[in-house]
């Protein structure tokens, strides 16, 4: 699914550079759940946002479903971001003015759907995360599990190969964490890819794999035992 070897990113901080992510070497094969965990600042955003094409890598390589992602620009990288891609944020990131179902529609117009397919597709993954009654609803009326919900369905929308979440737990509760992360192991059950940014252990034991992160570099990738979220909802 994805490969990545000896990558590293550095960012410049006035003269000098900051050297944040030192020699990666990471694999991920289909229907893996892992956690990518450290310390705030060990570079988890940085890393993930760089195998979402948000952010390109000095060096090394990086090969997503047999593509070499290099030197993309900005319009083949938002095609392929589009193709493979969904994203889920610790901030939810919906559109406030935007009812939950039009934010869920909102990829699919990137994909040329027409308006009554998008909202036809966006309302049948709405239901799938137990929202359809809420489709008529504006973010600032859901709780942050329902929010975080929309964004999940809205990532599921376009039907990506690849889940990518930054922290989406990080700003929920931990039954509403729980929650969540129950819904991202039936994901992954049914075969769905999913990469989870986390600093909680919790959240970390509920994946099927362990990649942790200390200054820049990979000290320990482990599979393990997976907790279900299912017995704590
Ligand atoms: P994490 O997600 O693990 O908390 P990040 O990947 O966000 O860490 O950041 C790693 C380091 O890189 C931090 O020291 C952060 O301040 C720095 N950093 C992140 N993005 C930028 C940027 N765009 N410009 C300069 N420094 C950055
Ligand atoms: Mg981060």
């Amino acid at each position: 699914m994805l490969e990545i070897k000896q990558l590293h990113k550095s960012y410049p901080i006035g003269k000098d550079k900051l050297h944040v992510l030192k020699g990666i070497d990471l694999s991920v094969q289909s229907g893996e759940l892992v956690a990518i965990m450290g310390s705030s600042g060990s570079g988890k955003s940085t890393l993930l946002n760089i195998i979402g094409m948000l952010d390109e890598l000095d060096e090394g390589t990086y090969t997503l479903d047999n593509v070499p992602i290099v030197n993309l620009n900005e319009k083949k990288a938002a095609q392929y971001r589009n193709k493979f891609l969904g994203f889920i944020f610790q901030s939810f990131n919906l559109i406030n003015y935007k009812n939950a179902v039009e934010n869920v529609a909102l990829p699919l117009y990137y994909q040329g759907f027409k308006r009554k397919e998008r909202m036809e597709k966006a309302m049948f993954h709405l239901k799938k995360v137990g929202l359809e009654n809420w489709a008529h609803h504006l973010p600032n009326e859901l709780s942050g599990g329902q929010k975080q919900r929309v964004a999940i369905a809205r990532a599921l929308a376009a039907e990506p190969k690849l889940l990518l979440a930054d922290e989406p737990t990080g700003a929920l509760d931990t039954k509403t964490s729980y929650e969540i992360m129950d819904f991202i192991q039936e994901l992954n059950d049914e075969g769905k890819t999913i990469l989870i940014v986390t600093h909680e252990e919790d959240i970390a034991n509920m994946c099927k794999r362990i990649v942790r992160l200390k200054d820049g570099v990979i000290m320990e990738d482990k599979f393990v035992e997976q907790v279900r979220a299912s017995q704590y909802v």
